[in-house]
């Protein structure tokens, strides 16, 4: 690994990895999760509505209809190279004609909504092999909760690790299990730990995803799940500031007066803090949720994109004279 400059860049480890930037493709593979589908629960976790964070999801209430992976993935590139290179006679071929799209770039399906580990083997073999078969996939980035990795999901995804490159972002949102049970987790924090150690022996890398200001939680909460995070053989992280969408329990607490949210200045302070005590070789691939659209949000509306929010942290950290892992143990 090469310097990582203040805090370790996903964008950074790609170029290393692969001598150029890397795009992921969201997608929704049509599955559910055991946390609504009555397996553990149907309340889901206290902040979830998943079409608010997930664009993939989003797209599947939408439409009522599913497209297949290889197709959403076609579109996304076509879409996203037209960006690019302003590529418009390439990206309408693709609208006309999926099958002889090719792309000049190099993506990772990414398989988004809901939980992508919980379902029958050969359908998720299926869903998994056509997204690896598509032009431009280089590999998986797979979300999923801890609880859903079943020793045949796993075998499959250490195979596929021979020859592509594997991520398997897993949800924990807080390393303290009386914060899981407040917020219906429906796991505890040492399925997580295990969950990291079967997915480090298959040779997978690990994206870990945290959410700070969960209900009950201090700054030295946050800061012991950065550090526990640092202890574990995890590659990735994920942060998310708590936001309250419509329609989830959350809501409730919120007009009931019983959410403190953090506050954008002080949630630059805090990331930083966590960055601190974070492994150096832990890529981050994300510091801020953002919303699918507005209307879902409820609170905190902050006014940073992603892009500025990274650079106040920049600034943040030159100004304290520190980086990443400057205190980890
Ligand atoms: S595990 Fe994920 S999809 Fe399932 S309820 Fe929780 S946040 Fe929603």
């Amino acid at each position: 690994m090469s310097t990582p400059g203040w805090y370790y860049r996903l964008s950074s480890f790609f170029k290393e990895k692969f001598g150029e930037k890397v795009y992921k493709i969201p997608l929704d593979a049509g599955l559910t999760c055991p946390n609504r589908d009555g397996t553990i629960s149907t309340a889901g976790c206290i902040y979830c509505y998943n079409p608010g964070f997930s664009r993939s999801a989003l797209s599947r209430e939408q439409e009522k209809q599913q497209i297949g992976i290889r197709a959403q993935i076609l579109l996304y590139q076509a879409e996203a190279e037209k960006r690019i290179r302003k590529d418009s006679a390439n990206y309408n071929k693709a609208l006309s004609d999926h099958s002889n799209f090719m792309p000049r770039r190099k993506y990772l399906a990414y398989f988004q909504s809901y939980s992508n580990t919980y379902g029958d083997i050969s359908y998720l073999q299926a869903m998994y092999k056509e997204a690896l078969e598509t032009p431009g996939v280089i590999g998986l980035s797979i979300a999923t909760r801890p609880d859903c990795l079943s020793a045949s999901v796993l075998e499959l995804l250490e195979i596929y690790a021979r020859d592509y490159h594997i991520w398997l972002e897993l949800g924990l949102q807080s390393s303290h299990d009386r914060t899981l049970q407040f917020i219906n987790r429906g796991h505890g924090y040492n399925s997580f730990a295990e969950a990291v150690q079967y997915g480090h022996e298959k040779g997978l890398n690990i994206c870990a995803h945290i959410i700070n200001g969960l209900p009950g939680e201090s700054w030295e909460d946050m800061l012991e799940t950065a550090r526990r995070l640092s202890s574990l053989h995890i590659q990735g992280i994920k942060f998310h500031q708590l936001q309250v969408l419509r329609g989830t329990h959350l809501e409730k607490l919120y007009l009931q007066g019983e959410l403190d949210l953090l506050e954008e200045k002080g949630y630059i302070h805090l990331l930083c803090d966590q960055l601190e005590v974070l492994r150096h070789d832990i890529t981050v691939h994300r510091f801020l949720a953002e919303v699918t659209s507005q209307d879902f949000l409820l609170a905190p509306h902050w006014e940073n994109s992603r892009a500025i929010f990274a650079q106040q942290i920049e600034v943040e950290l030159k100004r304290r004279g520190s980086w990443q892992g400057k205190k980890c143990l």
